[in-house]
């Protein structure tokens, strides 16, 4: 990342991690949280199912922020090895603008346009292969 200054890399260090610690501090939150609400409820209507359910969300939140928390911290790996800020798909320069406004980006704007179009169009494809079979 001999682009970026040392200030820049600094800037981009320092809002990585404090995303990091504020996902880690809402997860703890939220899950304490359910944790008292389900103290609250009256034991008669407690159920499995309930509690099932409780699972399942905690389950799901600790999916999503693992998976943010899981992409921060590859972020941070590649500041320490020196590949952030380059894509993964050409090696071209991310630029400081973009990992500016998503410091967690992999990809430089071409390479991610390039696959969000492809992702399009393979959903479309997907959509008109349906319709023919459907009116088959
Ligand atoms: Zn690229």
């Amino acid at each position: 990342m001999d682009y970026l200054t040392e200030e820049q890399q600094n800037l981009l260090k320092a809002s990585l991690e404090e995303k990091r610690d504020r996902l880690l501090r809402t997860a703890r939150q939220t899950i304490s949280e359910q944790l008292e609400n389900r103290d609250n409820v009256p034991t008669d209507t407690i159920d499995l199912s309930s509690d099932e359910s409780m699972h399942v969300t905690e389950h799901r939140l600790r999916d999503r922020e693992k998976y943010l928390i899981g992409k921060i911290q590859k972020a941070l790996k590649r500041v320490e090895t020196g590949e952030y800020g380059y894509c993964k798909e050409c090696d071209g320069e991310i630029g400081f603008p973009r990992l500016k406004a998503r410091p967690v980006a992999e990809l430089c704007i071409d390479c991610k346009e390039e696959q969000e179009l492809a992702e399009k169009g393979i959903a479309e494809k997907r959509v008109r292969s349906d319709a023919r079979t459907m009116f088959k």
